[in-house]
């Protein structure tokens, strides 16, 4: 029997067997290396970890059981993709007339057709009907919401000023067709 043992216990066989052996404990050694990494990448208790690692095989597949599912940069990025969203919610508005939800360049309210925005004059931008001046290009808005609507009225005086004059000149000569 140990003269079998002996004849089958070749050098070769010896050799294999050490590298097996390296093998497996270069496997080990990794295997708890990765495990505390990825414990502290994942903002666990990675030394409570290490310690369940050393245990050959079962700390590893332990680990992988109940590992938090989440990286903590994945959990960061996730928590500014939250507020991410909430700041691109808070772009939207509601259309002061009818509660329909408006984005904040809208001009008009899409539902109610009620107006939002004024536009520049010069870039065509939407402006906030409180701002007197247009922050794209610096052009002085004429209206802001109240002043375009009284804007629109005060060029009669001006239509108005002509029709003055052309009435004062036909005057001298009624004046002339008189005398
Ligand atoms: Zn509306
Ligand atoms: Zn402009």
């Amino acid at each position: 029997m140990t003269e079998l043992l002996s004849q089958l216990w070749t050098p070769e066989l010896q050799a294999a067997f050490t590298v097996v052996v390296v093998l497996l404990v270069i496997l080990y050694v990794l295997s708890i290396v990765w495990v505390v990494r990825d414990a502290y990448l994942r903002g666990s208790y990675w030394y409570v970890w290490a310690v369940v690692a050393l245990i050959p095989l079962l700390g590893v597949i332990a680990y992988c059981l109940l590992r938090p599912p989440l990286l903590q940069i994945d959990r960061d990025e996730q928590e500014l993709e939250i507020a991410l969203k909430q700041r691109e919610l808070m772009k939207y508005g509601e259309c002061a007339n009818c509660g329909y939800p408006v984005e904040a360049d809208f001009v008009l309210c899409p539902n109610c057709h009620q107006r939002l925005k004024n536009l520049c004059g010069t870039c065509n931008h939407a402006l906030d009907p409180t701002w007197t001046v247009c922050p794209y290009c610096a052009t002085p808005v004429a209206g802001a919401a109240p002043r375009a609507r009284r804007g629109a009225r005060t060029p009669q005086p001006h239509q108005a000023a002509p029709q003055q004059t052309r009435q004062a000149r036909p005057a001298p000569s009624e004046r002339g067709g008189v005398q």
